[in-house]
């Protein structure tokens, strides 16, 4: 038998603090997908299994916890499809190949996120700047 030569990385801090509130929120969102016919939310295509669940705002937009998990700003998506080939919708999104249906589900994201904190959303902001503009916001109540 090998022997590791490193040992194996204990979960983080970090990652363990927030897993409660993930889980929480992934529920959220897989409760929203059911509620909307069980559609993908980029290409409302009808899924016959739970969906993958997109950060909207995580990788090409750091947001850290609580925000980037938040149902709202998360996205229920489909998988890539080995029958028909069809690369699913999380791929496309997360490789940058269509930035056309990444910008709509991060503007989606947004307006939905100000929605459940009763804002109004900023129109005259992407939805990056208005994202960060409500985090601030509610960063600064919290404080
Ligand atoms: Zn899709």
């Amino acid at each position: 038998m090998t022997r590791l030569r490193m040992p194996l990385p204990k979960e983080g801090k970090d990652k363990l603090r927030w897993k409660a509130h993930q889980d929480k929120e992934r529920e959220k969102v897989r409760q929203r997908f059911v509620q909307n016919g069980w559609r993908c939310e980029g290409c409302n295509q009808r899924l016959y299994q739970a969906p993958e669940v997109h950060h909207c705002f995580s990788r090409t937009f750091i947001l850290g916890e609580p925000w980037a998990s938040s149902a709202e700003l998360c996205a229920a998506l489909c998988h890539n499809n080995q029958l028909t080939d069809k690369v699913g919708c999380h791929e496309r999104v997360t490789n940058h190949v269509d930035p056309k249906l990444e910008y709509r589900l991060r503007e989606t994201a947004a307006r939905r996120f100000y929605a459940a904190h009763k804002t109004r959303y900023p129109s005259s902001l992407n939805p990056d700047g208005a994202v960060r503009r409500l985090v601030k916001k509610l960063e600064r109540e919290a404080a």
